[in-house]
């Protein structure tokens, strides 16, 4: 099935053209004034027509966890995090349909799940979350979240040996799970991509880099992961390495146009043009480097340096919410505070740029998606520009960006399919998924953390703090 947009807003060059957008299967067909209408013709006027955005990390099941957490840094964050993990393969599927409905409804077609798995329950928990994903017709990058080595490991350890908590699976049995799950789920074209995902160098082996290197060449999957999110981890790095975490991974050879890295704010500036040399892109997280006090990551350095950058919303309890209008407006305004070269500054067009054609390069698909291009994949959303948060009209991209617009996709299409049309997602029944989350929730006012508080005294201690 087709759909012309009729008489629809998109962004030229440097201002705007009333335009009909053809849609034909799965691919922008036509974008020319008064085309002859074929399919469902939707009328565009007082809309604006944008490619849509790429959630470029998340981490879908801690929306079981979102407004619970207590304002404290990554590491005993993360403790928290790991106490209350939700347990069940029922709570992966629902949380990744209100990951994709809360990205959808804010503007994004694509999101890469850096999925936490339940232990013992690995397999199912990918499952659960494809079933999700393609129940709801987003496209997605499940990136499934692995490790090969404690917790405690995480921090520097100084020559002591933590005490280990119990491995759940070993290097091999991990890279056999993500061979699996590419065998049974991987379809780019049907819209669901398994990723190889090692959470970071403070938690992985070079063994377990090099399996995902060799199951990515073997598969042509993109790759993933967290970098130097924090001060510890990039004292880790040091400490594991003798050199940064980015040369070691240089070393290892993970870095490349496939690669994506999530958060990357305590690099050292030697780093910086390794990432732009290897073609990686920074996925930034700014509401969730701000609500964990990572730091501000130096996003108009990597502009400045040629490095791709898309954003993310990151796991929603440490954000702790799925808004990438929010995300996009707080991630390129936060820097011009680092730079009184205003010209260094990110505007709303470049912003919207980033959140896209950025998010498309991160997944190495810039061919594909992330631009109103004849030939690309129909993966767009249509902003109803007649909301009051969107009134009165001005510069429309300007007010999406820098204003606060809730409620604004009237229509989003994946792969040239309406999974949003007239405002309310097609595909799942909301109403039901809203239920489901009411039914389950917990009330977590009162909790106390076994794991925070095992690590407490010594996160304390490296950092410097009075214990
Ligand atoms: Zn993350």
């Amino acid at each position: 099935m087709g759909y012309t947009i009729q008489s629809v807003l998109i962004p030229t060059e440097q201002s705007y053209a009333t335009v009909d957008v053809q849609l034909e299967d799965d691919r922008i067909v036509a974008i020319a004034p008064q085309l002859e209408a074929r399919g469902v013709v939707i009328d565009g006027r007082n809309k604006l027509l944008l490619p849509g955005f790429v959630n470029a990390h998340t981490h879908s099941s801690e929306m079981w966890q979102r407004g619970v957490i207590p304002p404290v840094p990554l590491e005993l964050w993360l403790a928290e995090l790991y106490d209350f993990t939700p347990l069940e393969p029922e709570q992966i599927y629902l949380s990744a349909l209100g990951t994709a409905v809360e990205t959808l409804l804010s503007g994004g077609t694509s999101v890469v799940d850096h999925i936490v798995l339940i232990p013992g329950q690995e397999a199912e928990t990918i499952a659960a979350a494809v079933r999700a994903y393609r129940e709801v017709g987003i496209r997605a990058f499940v990136a499934p979240l692995i490790q090969d080595e404690p917790f405690a490991y995480g921090l520097p350890i100084n020559g002591s040996s933590p005490a280990m908590e119990a491995q759940v699976l070993s290097t091999e049995a991990t890279l056999d799970l993500i061979r699996d799950a590419v065998n049974q789920f991987h379809n780019p074209d049907a819209g669901i991509s398994i990723l190889v995902a090692p959470t970071g160098t403070h938690l992985c082996s070079d063994a377990l880099f090099e399996g995902c290197i060799e199951l990515s060449e073997q598969y042509q999957l993109r790759r993933h992961a967290h970098l130097l999110e924090t001060k510890v981890q990039q004292l880790r790095a040091q400490e594991k390495y003798g050199y940064s975490a980015v040369t070691h991974l240089k070393y290892l050879g993970y870095l490349g146009p496939s690669t994506s890295l999530a958060h990357c704010v305590w690099l050292d500036e030697a780093d910086i043009p390794i990432l732009a040399e290897t073609g990686s892109t920074v996925v930034h997280n700014p509401l969730s480097n701000l609500r964990l006090g990572s730091g501000l990551a130096p996003i108009l350095k990597y502009r400045q340096a040629g490095v791709n950058v898309a954003f993310g919303c990151d796991g929603s309890a440490s954000n702790d919410s799925q808004d990438l209008l929010e995300a996009i407006k707080i991630g390129s305004m936060l820097h011009n505070v680092t730079d009184f070269d205003y010209r260094h500054w990110i505007s709303p067009r470049a912003a919207v740029e980033m959140a896209s054609l950025g998010g498309a390069t991160g997944l190495n698909l810039a061919d594909q998606l992330g631009s109103l291009t004849v030939g690309k994949k129909a993966d767009l959303v249509l902003y109803d520009l007649t909301h009051l948060s969107l009134l009165p009209r001005t510069d429309p991209i300007g007010l999406l960006v820098l204003g606060r617009p809730t409620q604004v996709v009237y229509y989003a299409w994946v792969n040239g399919k309406a999974v949003i049309a007239d405002g309310a997602v097609t595909t799942v029944n909301v109403a039901d998924l809203k239920q489901e989350l009411w039914n389950r929730s917990q009330w977590f006012i009162e909790h106390q953390s076994p794991l925070r508080a095992a690590i407490e005294a010594r996160y304390r201690s490296i950092m410097d703090l009075p214990l």
